[in-house]
């Protein structure tokens, strides 16, 4: 066993590093107040070659592993948790679909401007009335001669606004249940899809949320992504790669929520004696220091089972799970270590706070990364 970061691992992690404190830490207070989504970074990422990072390079991709991925993710997020999720969900959820169920054309086609990073990567699974129980579907496809006609809504979905494509679901058969849903592959700019980006949220203020509207959309038949009724399934595969990005995003606003606790607690002086003299305020930066150190070794860990191909679903989703319910609580003893200032946007913590709590929500809640454990433990 070996713990260390191979070559270009740690290669990568020092130019993501670097790069996210240079170009992406210093506007992220006002992105968080203005909304303003940093397409500029996003060009200087495909710049950097990062944007179809894990996929083949034939398809324009770096070839890299899923731990390189983690990796970017953590420290992108570090810093802009609005950055680490735009990233994590161009990745995990719009270019993974195409790579694993894509046809040769579909990725020459699709995955390929994605690793360019022409556009964003987007995936439609949630609906108003299908969250948690994505089987309850109700946006349908139904074919008509040489096309799928795509007609319902979606909801909460990231990065629509800045995609030209994006995979989506739709119910293809109702009487056969979760085996009735497929996925396809439709054109933003397809008469009738319409995209609104109006949500008021508690957090991640520059990334982009959308509610997608489709009205009778046509999309040619080739545009099926992966078999007729197989939706279902390859979503939820889709997912178990992306549970390892959000867990990335736990480690990483937890490291950058701590780093500023650390500073701070050493410059600031009560008592006549800095914070960092306390033993209550040295106990909880040593619990921060040391669950984060156990989030991204489980990160890593799920990370290193995906890419040597074995199955990773369970510990995707402890790595999720802990990561992300870690996170919250270091954000929260952030805040508490600054005290008055930490409820200030100015020391940033705040944010860091707010922007987390997505994180034990999006692509399945804690609850439900508590059923996908037990299901693979054998209750
Ligand atoms: C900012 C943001 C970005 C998102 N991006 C995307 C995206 O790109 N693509 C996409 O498809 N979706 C996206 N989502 C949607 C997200 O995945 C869903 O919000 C999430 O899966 C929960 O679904 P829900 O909101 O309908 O909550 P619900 O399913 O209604 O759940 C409400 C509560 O009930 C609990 N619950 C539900 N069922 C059970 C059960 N069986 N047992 C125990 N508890 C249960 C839940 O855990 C939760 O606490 C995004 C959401 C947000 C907020």
């Amino acid at each position: 066993m070996n713990f260390d970061l191979t070559e270009e691992q740690a290669m990568i992690r020092d130019l993501i590093h670097d790069f996210a404190d240079a170009e992406v830490a210093p506007g992220a207070v006002d992105r968080d107040r203005t909304g303003h989504f940093p397409v500029e970074v996003f060009e200087k990422l495909a710049k950097l070659g990062l944007m179809g990072l894990p996929f083949p390079e034939q398809y324009g991709g770096g070839g890299a592993d899923t731990i390189s991925f983690a990796i970017v993710v953590e420290e992108l997020s570090r810093v802009c948790a609005s950055t680490g999720i735009t990233y994590s969900a161009h990745v995990s959820l719009g270019g993974a679909p195409l790579a694993l169920f894509g046809t040769e054309e579909q990725k020459a086609a699709y995955l390929t401007p994605l690793c360019r990073g022409d556009y964003l990567g987007a995936f439609g699974l949630t609906e108003p009335d299908a969250g948690s129980d994505a089987g309850g579907t109700r946006t349908t496809a139904v074919r008509t001669g040489d096309q799928w006609v795509i007609s319902g809504s979606k909801c909460f979905i990231t990065n629509a606004s800045y995609a030209r494509n994006l995979a989506l679901t739709a119910v293809t058969d109702r009487s056969k249940g979760t085996s009735g849903i497929s996925a396809f592959i439709v054109p933003t700019n397809a008469p009738g899809f319409t995209t609104h980006c109006n949500y008021e949220k508690m957090g991640l203020h520059a990334s982009n949320t959308t509610e997608l509207v489709l009205e009778e959309v046509a999309v040619p038949l080739e545009n099926l992504l992966g078999k007729e009724g197989n939706g279902f399934k390859q979503f939820l595969a889709v997912l178990d790669g992306g549970r390892i990005g959000i867990a990335a995003m736990g480690v990483g606003i937890a490291q950058g929520a701590y780093d500023k606790s650390l500073r701070y607690a050493k410059q600031r002086k009560q008592f006549g004696r800095t914070l960092s003299a306390f033993q209550a305020i040295q106990f909880k930066l040593a619990d921060m220091a040391m669950n984060i150190e156990l989030a991204r070794t489980m990160v890593y860990k799920a990370a290193w089972l995906k890419d040597q191909g074995r199955p990773f679903k369970k510990e995707a989703a402890m790595a999720k799970l802990f990561a992300t319910e870690m996170c919250m609580k270091v954000c929260d003893q952030a805040v508490q270590i600054h005290g008055g200032y930490g409820y200030m946007k100015e020391y940033e913590v705040e944010r860091f706070m707010r922007d987390a709590k997505l994180l034990e929500i999006g692509e399945g809640t804690s609850e439900i990364q508590r059923l996908v454990i037990a299901a693979q433990i054998g209750c």
